[in-house]
């Protein structure tokens, strides 16, 4: 595995393996690695010719009460994790490297960006936007993969290749979970023993909410009702949101027709957990 650290360097490299024909997976992430990024390594490689991990905890995506500076970070366990999991490059710039200069393009993707945690979390999602599109051209991947996990930043991701016709498919990959429900994130490192069984009930409850719906409930408010008294069955979780939108439009709906996305998030401890279940 060859570790880049500067733009051109990895630049120079992958146009050597475009030149001899070889597709290109890409698997952005902010590292402190686990089973639910080495998924997604796992279908870039069975896609692609060369797989390529970038690892960068972006400032720009992060609030000022955010925990930035507390991000969890291991590049040494990340790079043996990359190394045993057969990816060809890992991309690890600083952020001097990415943000040399002061920022004055940024990509905003409306709507989509701005209810569930674009509400809480003022410009995130343009953060996220405005990185993914510069690791875009940077990497110019021919793939790039991306967990459900955090579906909103998918669907902000799908959108911006969109509409701004980068020429790269977008790939989702289903949420890895803990045996006892928990969805895989680096974040979950900031939870003690018993907080971690005790965020078994985020997907216990988004099961309660996708059970009423099989069961033949369609109004919106029942289900995230749902949710919410199951959460409220463990104290120490306090709720910020629980939504329930349309999974396309992430707009808001009344009754469940089309597919739909029914996504939350919490505060446990000092840890802030999201995670979604799609229904219908
Ligand atoms: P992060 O390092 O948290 O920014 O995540 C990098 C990528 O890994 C994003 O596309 C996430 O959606 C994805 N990811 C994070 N956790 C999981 C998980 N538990 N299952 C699947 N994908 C995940």
């Amino acid at each position: 595995m060859y570790v880049a650290r500067k733009i051109a360097e990895l630049r120079k490299l992958l146009c050597d393996e475009k030149k001899k024909g070889k597709s290109i997976g890409f698997v952005p992430t902010m590292g402190y690695l686990h089973e639910g990024h080495l998924e997604l390594v796992r279908h870039s490689k069975k896609d692609n010719d060369i797989t390529v991990v970038s690892i960068f905890v972006n400032p720009i995506q992060f609030g000022p009460n955010e925990d930035l500076r507390s991000y969890p970070r291991d590049e040494a366990s990340d790079l043996k994790k990359l190394e045993a999991s057969g990816v060809d490059y890992a991309f690890l710039p600083t952020v001097d490297e990415m943000y040399p200069e002061e920022l004055l393009t940024f990509v905003q993707v409306d709507r989509l960006s701005e209810p569930m945690c674009g509400a809480f979390r003022p410009g995130h999602f343009r953060g996220v936007a405005t990185v993914v599109a510069k690791l875009f051209n940077i990497v110019q991947p021919d793939r790039a993969y991306f967990g459900m996990k955090d579906y909103q930043q998918l669907k902000v991701i799908e959108k911006m290749v969109k509409d701004l016709n980068f020429p790269v498919q977008i790939v989702a990959v289903q949420t890895v979970r803990e045996a006892n429900g928990l969805a895989m994130s680096s974040r979950n490192s900031y939870l003690s023993e018993e907080e971690r069984k005790q965020a078994s009930s985020i997907y216990r409850a988004l099961l309660k909410g996708k059970e009423l719906y099989e069961a033949g409930v369609r109004d919106a408010e029942a289900i995230k009702n749902a949710v919410y008294d199951e959460l409220s069955k463990v104290p120490t979780i306090k709720v910020q949101y629980v939504e329930l939108r349309d999974a396309e439009t992430l707009e808001d709906i009344k009754r469940v027709e089309k597919p739909a996305v029914l996504a939350l998030a919490v505060f446990l401890g000092k840890a802030r957990l999201i995670d979604n279940i799609i229904i219908g």
